[in-house]
């Protein structure tokens, strides 16, 4: 059994978000991990998502992005979860952001356009530099980019 039910999830958004909030196909493979949060991006929607299991019970985000910023890209781009490269030109990577409730204040970052970072961390082409970190210690330090970006999301969300 997951820790993550689908149906927790839509109570924690509001509104048009709610609304536009779809359980994905990979859903069940989503739910296996080991980690206290999930991320996906929707498949139908210019939306993603960022969900975790506190102490205090689950907190979700929506991600949203600019779709045609990122074919503007011309060179390479970095994520900034999982250190890949994306080559120039491809809708590689997008920036997401967050806004708080009243949409004062926002958090941007750079990321795997299909927030599927974790399937990156096994791939040993140039694309993933010349790096001599093994699959599982790419995948702890995604982790650990991942709950950085969490702690500075809970930070943010409480001060809206
Ligand atoms: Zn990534």
């Amino acid at each position: 059994m997951s820790k993550f039910n689908w149906d927790d999830i839509p109570p924690l958004f509001k509104g048009k978000e709610k609304k536009l909030l779809k359980r994905p196909s990979f859903w069940d493979t989503l739910v296996q991990t080991d980690q206290d949060y999930i991320m996906w991006r929707s498949e139908s929607v210019y939306r993603g998502y960022f969900i975790q299991m506190t102490d205090n019970g689950l907190l979700g985000w929506t991600l949203t992005f600019d779709p045609k910023q990122s074919t503007k890209n011309r060179k390479a781009t970095m994520c900034d979860l999982c250190k890949f490269v994306h080559g120039g030109g491809s809708p590689g990577t997008h920036f997401f952001s967050v806004h708080n409730r009243d949409r004062t204040r926002s958090v941007s970052f750079l990321a795997c356009a299909d927030l599927k970072c974790i399937d990156r961390c096994g791939e040993t082409s140039v694309n993933s530099m010349r790096e001599t970190l093994s699959r599982e210690q790419k995948i702890a330090r995604l982790h650990a980019s991942v709950c950085d970006k969490l702690d500075q999301l809970r930070a943010f969300s409480t001060q809206a």
